[in-house]
């Protein structure tokens, strides 16, 4: 029977407006072990941000919640946080374009001194909406994804990334982008479809939805990705994404009959992980008297 760790990529807790660490127990009686918890947005902890120290306030809360996660259960959580298109889309429309960009640019700095404290493991949420906005509002959220793969690279951080759906043909584009910003190592494509390959090819990491065929037909293009359930943990729209025991329960299935192997499963669920996040598996990892 596989012993090793299974690692959610992409998990959002909400202990404001779902059911919060109780979600991390249930991924834990499934067989989950690590995740990597990506902050929801400012207004999801009830900040109704507009200045960088109101997203640094949402960053701590996010840290916050990841040492109570370590500290009540048996699950390691590493935190990420960014600037969700939807953030930017909102301070776009409330105080214009240039505004919510300069506040992308600015929070920059706030994400470089987390990560150098350890505090946070990567950045993200960061982006393109996934939703129709206009023109110019999409140019914008370009040029600052552009900057912020730029910033990956300095800091040699894991980024990852929001955006419409994607095709091959978005891989590829991607890819010249990434090739553009200097080619940062730790670029990850997160709510991506079953084309590890390709992504590969383009210099992205696929963190794929673990739905039922989605990880079959990974495997079958390439062993290198991450498996995620984009759990968003709000009451009010259940069924809305995967459940928190989504990736273990595929993972032990997919064991089980053979459909991958315990190499495999070893590959995705600590090697990529430790590698890509530069984590010790073993040890959790304290936050506390964040400030
Ligand atoms: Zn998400």
């Amino acid at each position: 029977m596989y012993g090793g760790h299974i690692t959610d990529n992409h998990m959002h807790i909400d202990p404001l407006h779902g059911i919060g660490i109780d979600a991390v127990r249930q991924f834990v009686r499934a067989g989950g072990t690590h995740l990597i918890l990506v902050g929801k947005t400012a207004w999801d902890w009830d900040i109704d941000a507009t200045t960088v120290d109101d997203f640094r306030n949402a960053y701590l809360r996010t840290i916050e919640l990841a040492g109570r996660i370590n500290e009540s259960t048996e699950a390691t959580a590493y935190p990420v946080v960014g600037y969700h298109p939807s953030e930017f889309v909102r301070l776009a429309d409330a105080h214009g374009i240039a505004y919510a960009y300069e506040v992308g640019i600015e929070l920059i700095d706030i994400w470089e001194s987390l990560y150098e404290d350890d505090l946070i493991v990567g950045i993200g949420e960061v982006g393109r909406p996934h939703f129709d906005v206009p023109c110019d509002v999409l140019d914008a959220a370009n040029d600052l994804l552009f900057e912020y793969l730029k910033t990956a690279l300095r800091m040699d951080c894991p980024l990852q990334l929001h955006t419409e759906h994607f095709t091959a043909a978005s891989f590829e584009k991607l890819g010249e982008l990434v090739k553009k910003a200097g080619s940062p190592r730790k670029v990850i494509k997160h709510f991506s479809p079953p084309l590890p390959d390709i992504a590969l090819d383009n210099g992205v990491t696929a963190s794929i939805v673990a739905s039922r065929d989605a990880i079959r037909d990974a495997l079958a293009r390439s062993k290198t990705f991450f498996m995620e359930t984009d759990y968003i943990d709000d009451a009010s729209r259940p069924g809305a994404v995967l459940g928190p025991k989504t990736v273990p329960r595929r993972t032990l299935h997919l064991l089980e009959q053979q459909a991958m192997s315990e190499e495999d499963a070893h590959h995705i669920h600590e090697d990529l992980v430790s590698k890509t996040y530069g984590v010790d598996m073993d040890t959790k990892p304290v936050y506390e008297n964040v400030k």
